[in-house]
């Protein structure tokens, strides 16, 4: 890791680099690679293996050879391979191949067929986050050329989309590794951009039993869906006070935890009191945060509620399970490899992004200290005619191209 900050510092060129760039890659292979990618539907609830076959196949083309980390039905896999010295740790670049789906979405173009127009190419993927895929799989060639003195890892996960599921189980087998990658770069679209942070989050179901009967005789049951108001109201106090008395972060545009409910699902008929309703909440912490003590007041005012309706009926219950969870991303600024990512873009800035990613799960499990960097914008993201910007991808192309540069000279 010092070894790459300090050659990062030597060989820096800065844009030259970006105009000899065609030497060694060119846009067309990324986007022929893009166009594959773009062609599998890897929507979360799809298996990402055929996607993962022409992965594992076009590296094998080029002498590099991949693993599979399978998830527990064998049905989708993480996969990962390194490229250069397989003793050293070096720069993991990491991306999900999932999408999310584009159900009920209107698009003017097929979603999962890349196509162009002024500049821009389309499909289901461009921008979260398969174009960042594309250039480091176009990259390989050159990476196999340039005889790395410190390896690339490629860790692409399934699973990101529903809450960092997958990649936690390529995580366990890095954990078991001799060798843990050095640093880790996440390119999730930030307009290659430098992120060091990114909230937390929490999310969970509460199911609340209730008594059913003949709504004219209400004070003799328990309402279910009261009660889920009542807790769904603490909620939103909770998120009030968050907002007025933080903890408070610097550098999102809403910089103090938010507590939010989503949906909520009660009740059969107006004349019958309800003896079920359920409803889903997320906390999404700033790093000061920690989301199991706010959850453990709700549970402290659930189990309150709780005794109240069983006064009328003893079975009447509140279950709150976690659907998903996971940290946020909090990278000190002196970090070293904050210092050396900054080198391989062409922009200074850096800044935090208001949508979660698996940087958490590799900084704070792995121990290994991870940016997020990578081409197009998320306020295209998870949108209808998902599209990212040519530039963007040029942009990308430069920076792989500077990071191939700083690993072989
Ligand atoms: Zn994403």
């Amino acid at each position: 890791m010092l070894i790459i900050n300090s050659k990062a510092r030597l060989h820096y060129r800065g844009q030259g680099l970006y105009q000899h760039s065609g030497e060694t890659m060119s846009q067309a292979a990324t986007l022929e690679i893009l166009r594959q990618l773009i062609g599998f539907d890897t929507t979360s609830a799809n298996s990402n293996l055929e996607l993962l076959s022409w992965v594992q196949n076009y590296l094998e083309q080029h002498g590099v050879n991949s693993r599979r980390v399978y998830n527990a039905e064998e049905s989708k896999a993480n996969l990962y391979a390194t490229i250069g010295p397989q003793d050293k740790a070096g720069v993991m670049l990491s991306g999900h191949t999932d999408t999310v789906p584009v159900t009920g979405q209107h698009w003017s173009v097929e979603p999962y067929q890349l196509s162009e127009h002024n500049g821009r190419y389309y499909g289901r993927g461009t921008a979260d986050m398969k174009t960042f895929l594309a250039v480091v799989l176009s990259a390989v060639p050159a990476m196999q050329q340039a005889r790395l003195h410190t390896p690339v890892h490629l860790a692409f996960s399934y699973d990101e989309e529903i809450g960092c599921v997958g990649v936690r189980r390529l995580i366990d087998t890095l954990q078991n590794h001799p060798l843990k990658p050095a640093i880790c770069i996440i390119g999730e679209p930030t307009t290659m951009q430098v992120v060091t942070a990114h909230k937390g989050k929490l999310a969970a179901r509460v199911t609340v039993k209730g008594k059913e009967c003949h709504s004219g005789m209400a004070p003799l049951g328990v309402n279910a869906v009261n009660y889920a108001a009542r807790l769904i109201s603490w909620l939103e106090q909770l998120a009030l006070k968050k907002q007025t008395e933080g903890p408070f972060a610097e550098g999102y545009d809403i910089p103090y935890s938010t507590v939010h409910t989503g949906t909520v699902n009660g009740g059969t008929a107006l004349n019958i009191v309800p003896n079920h309703c359920e409803f889903i909440f997320e906390v999404r912490n700033i790093a000061d945060e920690d989301p199991h003590l706010l959850l453990a007041e709700f549970r402290h005012y659930a189990d309150q509620l709780i005794a109240e309706m069983r006064e009328v009926d003893n079975n009447c219950d509140i279950q709150i399970n976690i659907i998903t969870e996971y940290p946020g991303l909090s990278t000190a600024d002196d970090e070293a490899v904050v210092a050396f990512v900054r080198t391989l873009t062409s922009s200074s800035e850096r800044g935090n992004i208001n949508f979660g990613t698996e940087g958490g799960l590799f900084s704070q499990i792995l121990g290994v200290p991870t940016v997020v960097c990578g081409p197009g914008s998320m306020d295209q993201g998870h949108k209808p005619d998902e599209y990212i910007e040519a530039r963007q991808i040029s942009q990308c192309e430069a920076f792989m191209a500077r990071l191939i540069n700083q690993l072989s000279h």
